[in-house]
């Protein structure tokens, strides 16, 4: 029932992340109950379907019950043990393994955390360890992109380039560099094709690698589809051109899967879909479908290779955190990404997510202020503007996103706005069926279309 207590303590006692403080004490929280498959109910009885997935994560819906056992079982047997000094758990050695089958060629060893931003820590220190072992101590500086989300803490937060979360931080770190980031929609010329545009980035990457000093440059990193940034996907060769880039100046390649991983663009990992070779790999979100939380740092042959010509030292690496490997969370993994095998849900996100995208464009590609419909899989970004020939966007202040945002929780669906521009994105559920994804749209449609007329009035 909807409770008004719980909502006043919820403002009385919790700080909400990324949250404009003034809307929320002005409205309050929307507090969720409970959910099943692909639907999650409010305590106020509204039913939505969820077309964010949470934040990007529950790729296998909700209730399923063999994680829930699977977790269970193994809190009864172990709940907790560590994994510093050698000490182990066969639910984080069965994932590793998997990790590793699931990982594309040449990865090597797994590194858990709790999150996408400690993973992304680790990766950081992965790296400054790395060059310091191999003698290349100055090789420290990490390439990031404009309008990326990395995480937020103090590394992470430096890789993540968005001012909400430097300013008033002093981040960030001074290692840290940003290149071009891919926008097809707003920063490819027209007449250009996308592997010229893919050159031009790439070349302007290798240009601030060489301004900078190649032996002070450690790593690049990148999402694959770029998501909180605007739901951007590389244009064609990008990832190609990039990579000959890095291997030119010895660069490792860090690929962010934390959204992309475990099939939402419809393959296995987006580094799979783009034929990235990663050096490190970050995941999170859909390792664990958000049941319990899990991260995993991957590194590939190369860097063990460094790390393990140092164990006649007894050299071990300085990092790692009291729940790595944590039995319980590395269970509820373990059932998640059989469930995504079992029922081929990256199958499945390849074939809806093609639906989805089709029927949006079907459907709003002729909207007055829907200027482009894009992403791969189950990654689907729409964003808004206020002339479709110019692409002239919204005054931001507008909130326009935010509009067809607060239209969806009417129309019974959740979407979610992302912070630099007028863009909702998509990222439901691997598992949901065309029916779903007819009622998504429909829902779409309808929050679209009744802030469209709300404006033409
Ligand atoms: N990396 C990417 C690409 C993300 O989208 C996110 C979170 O949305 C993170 C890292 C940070 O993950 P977490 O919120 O689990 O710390």
């Amino acid at each position: 029932a909807h409770n008004l207590a719980l909502e006043e303590m919820d403002k009385a006692c919790l700080l909400h992340p990324a949250t404009s403080i003034a809307d929320h004490l002005a409205n309050g929280p929307r507090i969720m109950a409970e959910a099943s498959g692909v639907h999650v109910t409010d305590t106020r009885g509204n039913r939505f379907l969820d077309g964010a997935a949470g934040l990007w994560c529950v790729n296998v819906g909700y209730g399923r019950k063999e994680i829930v056992e699977a977790v269970n079982a193994q809190m009864s047997r172990l709940p907790f043990f560590h994994s510093f000094t050698s000490m182990s758990n066969e639910p984080s050695i069965r994932l590793g393994d998997k990790v590793l089958r699931w990982a594309p060629e040449g990865m090597s060893k797994v590194i858990f955390g709790s999150g996408g931003s400690d993973a992304n820590d680790t990766n950081i220190k992965l790296v400054w360890y790395y060059n310091n072992l191999r003698g290349m101590p100055d090789k420290k500086k990490i390439i990031s992109r404009d309008r990326a989300y990395h995480g937020v803490t103090i590394g992470a937060g430096s890789l993540t380039a968005m001012p909400v979360y430097h300013q008033k931080f002093d981040l960030p770190l001074p290692q840290i560099r940003y290149t071009r980031s891919v926008d097809m929609f707003r920063d490819k010329p027209a007449d250009m094709s996308e592997p010229d545009y893919s050159k031009l980035l790439a070349g302007e990457l290798e240009k601030l690698i060489l301004s900078e000093g190649p032996e002070t440059v450690g790593a690049f990193i990148a999402e694959p589809v770029m998501g909180t940034g605007g739901v951007l996907p590389p244009p064609e060769g990008y990832f190609q051109e990039v990579q000959a880039v890095l291997d030119k100046y010895d660069v490792l390649m860090i690929a962010d899967e934390v959204i992309c991983g475990f099939g939402r663009l419809g393959a296995r990992f987006g580094s799979e879909f783009y034929g990235i070779r990663p050096d490190i790999m970050t995941m999170a979100k859909g390792l664990s479908s958000g049941y319990l939380p899990l991260s995993a740092s991957v590194i590939n042959d190369r860097i063990w290779a460094v790390l393990e010509e140092t164990a006649p030292q007894m050299a071990s690496f300085g990092h790692g955190f009291t729940y790595s490997a944590h039995p319980a969370c590395a269970a509820a993994a373990l059932a998640n990404i059989e469930i995504l095998e079992r029922e081929n849900l990256v199958g499945n996100a390849a074939k809806m997510g093609a639906l989805l995208k089709t029927r949006l464009k079907e459907t709003i590609g002729d909207s007055p202020i829907v200027g482009d419909i894009r992403g791969e899989g189950m990654m689907i970004g729409l964003e808004l503007v206020k002339d479709r020939e110019t692409k002239e966007a919204f005054d931001l202040s507008l909130k326009t996103a935010g509009k067809v945002q607060a239209k969806g929780y009417e129309n019974l669906i959740l979407v979610r706005t992302l912070p630099h521009r007028d863009v909702i994105a998509m990222s439901p559920p691997l598992s949901m069926t065309e029916e779903n994804v007819e009622a998504l749209v429909a829902g779409v449609k309808a929050s679209v279309d009744a802030v469209a007329d709300a404006y033409k009035a």
